[in-house]
């Protein structure tokens, strides 16, 4: 019946499907490890559609994998690794941090502290937050003198221009961040 193809669907944003590695919503219930008893009712494991399927048809993902195994399947920190999550409707929309953007979290946390302080070159001069990713937007290192910013400008420009890719106009974005870039360090002090 064309009306029951979600019958039973149960949406909880965030909720993931259980099956070790899928990158679906968990909309579909079906029973967990331990059973209802005296204790209360039992756990259940949701799972999207395709994956309820092949659990009420019998299969079992975990067969064959050790108990370590099927901890790291099953561990919340393994989803930090899942890059699709952040793509799920959901993603963003309440308060958790998408730990999927990174690879390590512990390293985007410290990159964070470290581009919210100005930077000191071995110049001794400073450069503002802004300044600094400026740079980082030209790939250029911390300590770059003038010469360098000026001729990393006209490089970048010549890539992404129009007018040298045939009228492409795709790099437009990327021609604007490194105008603005340019704009920002050639009165930065670091390059009076
Ligand atoms: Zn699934």
């Amino acid at each position: 019946m064309a009306g029951d193809r979600f019958h039973g669907r149960v949406t909880n944003p965030g909720r993931l499907c259980d099956r070790p590695g899928c990158p679906e919503a968990g909309e579909f219930r079906a029973p967990g490890p331990r059973g209802s008893s005296f204790d209360g009712p039992g756990d259940y494991r949701w799972f999207c559609l395709d994956h309820v399927r092949e659990f009420n048809a019998g299969y079992d993902w975990f067969e064959g994998m050790s108990a370590e195994e099927i901890m790291r399947a099953q561990s919340p920190i393994n989803g930090w690794e899942r890059e699709t999550r952040a793509f799920s409707p959901t993603a963003g929309i309440d308060s958790a941090p998408r730990w999927a953007d990174f690879a390590d979290p512990l390293d985007a946390i410290s990159k964070r502290a470290r581009a919210r302080r100005p930077a000191e070159r071995a110049d001794g001069r400073l450069l503002s937050p802004d300044e600094r990713r400026a740079l980082d937007a030209l790939g250029l290192p911390l300590d770059a003198d003038r010469k360098a910013l000026r001729e990393r400008y006209s490089q970048l420009v010549r890539r992404y221009h129009p007018d040298r890719n045939g009228g492409d106009r795709s790099y437009e974005t990327r021609l604007q961040g490194v105008v603005e870039a340019y704009q920002l360090l050639r009165k930065a002090a670091a390059f009076a």
